[in-house]
């Protein structure tokens, strides 16, 4: 039996992740997200696929992060006509998740051809807009954790859960041949132990081959424990001076995690008694989606949502969808606190609060996320006293703080211990899903465990043994 995996997506890089595996002739797509850079290779490396979407046979999407599941609708729209499997909870969250996505390539492509329609360029067109990933969403299949799948004659599908974000899963998928089983895991992304509400990443017994993300291969995490203790510190410190606190967040499970610890210091009165608003539509419905779903959570958050405790709940908490509702916001005096996407404070409502606050020295603008290079977060976050919003010079004087306690990732030594935890039967380890000093330095150390490991190159394709 020839199986045969060929990297399409996510190495040497962070976004863009997508591997194909080829079991005899059938043609497994393991994630299909959306490679994010600038507008040109946004657009030039999203659209073109190293294989003919039309004879995948099947699809796994591990979790509903942009980076895994976002060019999902462009492999319909080129031809995928088949199943695409997911947990429920990462369906219902493409069911928000994939048509902002459309919606906000609608809009940068407005923008665009404004201006080449000046210089006398030709349109452009999105990779795919609202309506196409509305249609991609009917081949969407939810598969439950544990529950086995037959994907083709002797190939299984199984999800373990990630504990990474709601929904998160390490598809595993068993290959009976006349020797045993083959089991490859993917690990990609991988959660980290203890994140609140929920699960601890699980761990899949007799793996043969590993994929794992090394998004933080070479770094440590401050704890998570710190985080309620420098969150309320800040809070309390701007409530003083009678400051507002905006927090750009990403809509998916950052906005839910950090409405998580307000309410619980709220409730246990560790911060004064003030107004929260969450003032995203995208975030308000997948908060929604996250109040569906606490069945998924860990021991302790069932608990609440049994006694109707819900964590993402509390009478001083607003959701806000409304624009004019969102405006208002300006004209109330502080404190407060409102969390805004996007995350990266390159496009949403976000800028609008930003634009409105930052230079008034009583605020402060709190990061809870990572700022990838060339975003405007990176330049508040790098401390410079003046940046642009809306194509407008602003001072910036409000107090900055980056609270670096949240991530979602595992990190090195999570990666490592998790490593060892397989090592059983296992092969090989394939590296993926990392800049590549990253994923280097975890190479380096599961090479020192004695473990044959790989970081492949874009569009390799390694055979692996039955
Ligand atoms: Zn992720
Ligand atoms: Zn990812």
């Amino acid at each position: 039996m020839a199986i045969i995996i060929q990297f399409c997506g996510g190495t040497g890089t962070v976004t863009g992740s997508m591997h194909l595996l080829t079991i005899d002739r059938t043609k497994i797509l393991i994630d299909v997200g959306l490679f994010q850079g600038h507008r040109d290779a946004f657009y030039s490396v999203n659209s073109q696929f190293p294989f003919s979407p039309a004879d995948v046979d099947c699809c796994i999407i591990s979790h509903a992060h942009i980076d895994h599941c976002g060019n999902f609708p462009t492999l319909v729209k080129q031809g995928f006509r088949s199943k695409a499997y997911l947990t429920p909870s990462t369906r219902d969250l493409c069911k928000y998740i994939l048509p902002d996505s459309g919606y906000i390539q609608e809009e940068d492509i407005k923008y665009v051809n404004k201006i080449n329609k000046r210089r006398g360029l030709p349109a452009r067109y999105p990779l795919y807009n609202q309506k196409d990933a509305q249609n991609a969403l009917k081949f969407l299949r939810p598969l439950e954790y544990h529950r086995r799948m037959s994907l083709s004659k002797g190939i299984d599908l199984t999800f373990y859960n990630a504990g990474h974000i709601l929904g998160s899963s390490i598809p595993t998928i068993d290959i009976h041949t006349n020797k045993g089983v083959t089991r490859i895991a993917y690990a990609v992304d991988l959660g980290r132990p203890n994140l609140p509400y929920l699960k601890n990443p699980e761990i899949p017994k007799g793996v043969d081959y590993l994929f794992i993300e090394s998004t933080y291969g070479a770094r440590v995490h401050s704890h998570i424990d710190t985080v309620e203790d420098r969150l309320s510190k800040v809070v309390n410190r701007t409530v003083r001076r009678g400051g507002k606190i905006i927090i750009p967040s990403f809509a998916l499970e950052r906005a839910q995690e950090v409405l998580f610890f307000l309410s619980r210091l709220l409730r246990q009165k560790r911060i004064k008694d003030i107004p929260i608003y969450l003032d995203s539509p995208l975030a308000v419905n997948i908060t929604k989606v996250f109040q569906n779903s606490w069945q998924y959570f860990d021991k302790d958050t069932q608990e609440l949502f049994k006694k109707q405790l819900s964590p993402l709940e509390h009478k001083n908490i607003t959701y806000i969808t409304n624009v004019n509702q969102s405006k208002r916001l300006n004209d109330r005096s502080g404190p407060m606190i409102i969390i805004s996407a996007s995350g990266t404070c390159e496009n949403g409502r976000i800028l609008h609060h930003l634009k409105n606050n930052i230079e008034n020295p009583y605020n402060t603008i709190l990061v809870v996320g990572y700022m990838p290079r060339d975003t405007l977060g990176r330049r508040i976050v790098e401390g410079r006293p003046m940046v642009n919003i809306f194509g407008r010079p602003y001072q910036s004087r409000a107090e900055i703080v980056v609270l670096d306690a949240f991530s979602a990732h595992a990190d090195k030594h999570d990666l490592i211990r998790y490593i060892k935890e397989c090592r059983g039967k296992l092969k090989r380890v394939f590296v993926v899903h990392g800049e590549p000093e990253q994923s280097d330095e975890l190479r380096k150390k599961i090479k020192s465990l004695d473990i044959r490991v790989t970081i492949p190159r874009k569009n390799q394709e390694i055979y692996l043994s039955a």
